[in-house]
C-alpha cells in the first residue's frame, strides 16, 4: 500500500461522518483501511458520487490506486468457497501481518478413471482439521490434461466442477484449455500455464474467458517480460510460477528465484513481478524412491514455500503426514502477529463435573487452552476449567510477564462464583505456575495444588492427587 498513514486517506474521503461503511467518522475508516480491515468500496457514499460525477470517479481511482496492496490480489473461484492469493504487503510477517494464505490444490488427471477422481474430489471436499478453535480446511482441485483429448478434458473438468470447489487448470495445450474453458470459465479457474511457447493463445484465452492465469518460466527475464505484455494487453490476474525443481541444487535455485520474485516487488518496487507465486510441491513425485520418500520431499518443498512466498500450491498426496503438517505450518505462518490467538476468558465444564469434581486453571491462549480443555475431554476427566484472561499468552510466559498474577486469579473466582458451584476449595494450577503457589493461596483463601508440567499427564496426576488427603 502506497500511504502509510489514515490522514492520506482521509484527504480523499467525503468526511461526512455518515457512518453508512459500519464507522462512526471517516477518520476511523481511513484507520481500518490502512490495516486492511475495510475496503474503500465500503464508502458506498463515495462510490455513488463516482458513478455520477467524472471527477468524484478520478478520485475513487486514485484512491484504489493509493490503497492497492504492493503484491496483486487475485481470486480464484466464485461464490463461498472462492479464494483470494496474493495480496500481501511485507517481506516479513512481524512487520504487518501476511493476509491470504498459501492456497492448497491437489491434484486429478483426465486418464484417472471417474471412481478414482471422484474419491479424491472428495477427499478434498472433506478434508477438516479441528485446530486451536478453527477448521482448517483444503482449497481447490488442480485438474491435469495427461490425455491430450480435449474432449476427455472438458468432461472432466465439468465433473470436478461439480464438487463446487475453486479449479486450476493445467494444460499447456491451448486447444485443450479452450475446450475445458468453454464448459467452466464462469468458474473463474485459475489456468496453467502461458510459456515463452504458448503465450499468445493463453493471453487470447484470458482475455476472452476472463479467467486467471499463470506465467511460467524458469527465467525471471521472460517471466517479467510475459507480465509486461499480459499487463499491457488488460490481463491484471496473473500468478508467476518460476519453476519447482524438486531437490538439491535445483531446490536451491528455485528458492532463490522466489525470494528475488518477491524482493524485486516489494523491496525494489517492480511492478512487473508484484503478482502472487506459484510454487508445485508435486514435482517431489518426479523424484526416484518409494512414495514414502516422494511424499516426504512434497512435505519439505511446501514447508519451506509457505514460509517464503508460495501464495498457491499443487500437491499430489493426501495423507496425513503430509497435509496435516503443511496445514498447520500455513494456519501458523497466516495468523495474525498483531492479535494473539485467544479465546474468551471464563469458566467452562468439562464432561459435566459436579461439586466434588476439581477446579484447574489455564490461559486464554488459543493453543494452551485447547489442548488442556482436549487432555480434559479425552481423559475423561470431570472437572471445572477457569480461563485467565492472559492477553492470549501462554502460562510460562504470562506468569513472568505479569499477566497470570494472583490478583487476576482472585477476581476469577469472583466474577464465575465458582465457590457457589463446588464444595471444597482447592485449585489446580499448572506446573510451569508453581512460583505463584503461595501468592495465590493467600490472595484467595484456596488451597493450591501446582498439576503437572504437561497436562496430558493430568489423568495420572488426579489418580495420585485427587481427591486431596485432609
Ligand atoms: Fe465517511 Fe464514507 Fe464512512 Fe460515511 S461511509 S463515514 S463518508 S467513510
Amino acid at each position: 500500500m502506497k500511504v502509510k498513514s489514515p490522514l492520506e486517506i482521509y484527504n480523499y474521503l467525503p468526511r461526512t461522518n455518515c457512518g453508512e461503511c459500519g464507522y462512526e467518522t471517516c477518520m476511523s475508516f481511513a484507520a481500518h483501511v490502512i490495516d486492511r480491515s475495510a475496503k474503500i468500496t465500503d464508502c458506498k457514499p463515495l462510490v455513488e458520487e463516482a458513478e455520477k460525477d467524472p471527477k468524484a470517479k478520478k478520485n475513487l481511482e486514485k484512491l484504489l490506486e493509493l490503497t492497492a496492496p504492493e503484491i496483486v490480489e487475485i481470486v480464484v473461484g466464485t461464490g463461498n468457497s472462492a479464494v483470494k492469493i496474493g495480496g500481501e504487503e511485507v517481506l516479513h510477517r512481524h512487520e504487518l501481518t501476511f493476509f491470504n494464505p498459501t492456497a492448497f490444490f491437489y491434484d486429478v488427471w483426465d486418464t484417472m478413471d471417474d471412481k478414482e477422481i471422484d474419491e479424491r474430489c472428495s477427499k478434498v471436499v472433506e478434508y477438516k482439521k479441528f485446530y486451536v478453535g478453527e477448521f482448517l480446511t483444503l482449497d481447490g482441485i488442480a485438474v491435469r490434461c495427461t490425455s491430450n483429448d480435449p474432449k476427455r478434458f472438458r468432461e472432466v473438468v465439468k465433473k470436478v466442477s461439480g464438487y463446487g470447489k475453486p479449479m486450476i487448470l493445467v494444460s499447456l495445450d491451448p486447444k485443450c484449455m479452450k475446450s475445458a474453458l468453454d464448459e467452466v470459465a464462469d468458474k473463474k479457474p485459475l489456468i496453467y500455464a502461458a510459456t515463452p511457447e504458448n503465450w499468445k493463445d493463453f493471453l487470447k484465452m484470458a482475455l476472452d474467458y476472463k479467467v486467471p492465469v499463470v506465467l511460467r518460466s524458469k527465467d525471471l527475464q521472460t517471466l517479467k517480460s510475459m507480465a509486461k505484455t499480459f499487463k499491457e494487453a488488460g490481463v491484471t490476474e496473473l500468478v508467476l510460477d518460476p519453476v519447482t525443481e524438486p531437490i538439491g541444487e535445483g531446490l536451491r535455485s528455485t528458492f532463490e528465484r522466489v525470494i528475488q520474485i518477491r524482493r524485486s516487488a516489494i523491496s525494489a518496487g517492480d511492478k512487473d513481478l508484484a503478482y502472487p507465486i506459484m510454487v508445485t510441491p508435486i514435482v517431489a513425485w518426479l523424484i526416484d524412491g518409494d512414495d514414502v520418500s516422494k511424499a516426504y520431499w512434497e512435505a519439505v518443498i511446501a514447508s519451506t514455500f509457505i514460509v517464503k512466498y508460495a501464495d498457491v500450491m499443487i500437491f499430489r498426496s493426501l495423507d496425513q503426514h503430509v497435509v496435516m503438517p503443511t496445514v498447520i505450518l500455513r494456519y501458523n505462518i497466516y495468523t495474525d502477529p498483531r492479535t494473539p490467538v485467544q479465546v474468551e476468558s471464563g469458566l467452562r465444564m468439562i464432561n459435566d463435573p459436579s461439586p466434588e469434581d476439581p477446579v484447574f486453571i489455564t490461559t486464554n491462549f488459543a493453543l494452551t487452552y485447547y489442548t488442556v480443555e482436549s487432555d480434559l475431554t479425552s481423559g475423561n476427566i470431570k472437572g471445572w476449567l477457569l480461563v485467565l484472561d492472559t492477553e492470549g499468552l501462554g502460562v510460562e510466559v504470562s506468569v513472568a510477564g505479569g499477566q497470570f498474577t494472583a490478583s487476576k486469579v482472585k477476581e476469577l473466582i469472583e466474577q464465575t462464583k465458582i465457590s457457589e458451584k463446588v464444595n471444597h476449595k482447592y485449585l489446580v494450577i499448572p506446573g510451569l505456575a508453581a512460583r505463584l503457589s503461595g501468592a495465590i493461596e493467600d490472595e484467595t483463601g484456596w488451597t493450591v495444588l501446582v498439576g503437572p508440567l504437561d497436562s496430558g499427564r493430568l489423568k495420572g496426576w488426579l489418580e495420585k492427587h485427587w481427591p486431596p488427603k485432609k
